[in-house]
This record gives structure tokens, sequence and C-alpha cells, in this order.
């Protein structure tokens, strides 16, 4: 799998994870996904819907929990799963901004958007 983009993220896939657990995550599928700063909650749904529950710091993730009956090395391919969404939304969610902070930094007056950047 690649490299997360999130440190954080990244670093629970890379040092707490078998790689057996990363080649088979995306066995499963993402039935719920909701994040807020700092905290996700997720369905997934593999042999049967398991929820996920992560809590993170820009700088490390404090909580990880799936009631799955996973008990091998590491965590279970479903917090990668989740991981690995979450990932992608905080890129999109960061991509979206700087395009918004862009555009009304410039003396682009044809901006139409409204948004918190706007001076
Ligand atoms: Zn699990």
């Amino acid at each position: 799998m690649k490299a997360l983009h999130f440190k954080p993220f990244q670093d629970v896939v890379q040092y707490h994870t078998t790689a057996k657990t990363r080649s088979r995550y995306a066995d499963s599928a993402i039935a719920l996904f909701e994040l807020t700063p700092g905290k996700i909650r997720a369905t997934v749904a593999g042999t049967r819907l398991y929820n996920v529950a992560i809590d993170y710091t820009d700088t490390k993730v404090v909580r990880l929990k799936c009631n799955c009956p996973y008990d091998q090395d590491g965590y279970c391919k479903h917090i990668v799963h989740v991981l690995v969404e979450a990932d992608l939304y905080l890129l999109n969610k960061l991509k979206t901004r700087m395009i918004a902070a862009a555009c009304c930094v410039s003396t682009d007056t044809s901006c139409s958007k409204t948004h918190r950047y706007h001076r």
C-alpha cells in the first residue's frame, strides 16, 4: 500500500500493523464514515459490521479501537482501512482549502465564492 500523507496515521500503519493486514485492508468496505477534527467514527463491513473509533491529535493517534475479533499482531485491517480513508479525506480537505486561499489573496475580482478566506 502507498504511504499515508498524515504522519500520525502513517506511523500507526508503518509500526503497528503487519504486512498481511496492510495487504488485506481493502477486503472490507467502509459503510459509514464520520470525521470531526481529532475524532473518527466509522462502521466497516467485513465478515460482519464492525465499529471503529480513532482519536488523534496533530502529532499522534491517541486511541484506536475496533470491535472485531482480530487478536493477532498489530491492529486489524478495519483500522487500516479507516486510516486510509481518513488520510484521503484530510488530504482533499487540505487541497480545497489551498485552492480557496489562493483565489482570494489574488486580485481576481471574478471570484464569487464566499468563504472565510475572503478579506
Ligand atoms: Zn477490526
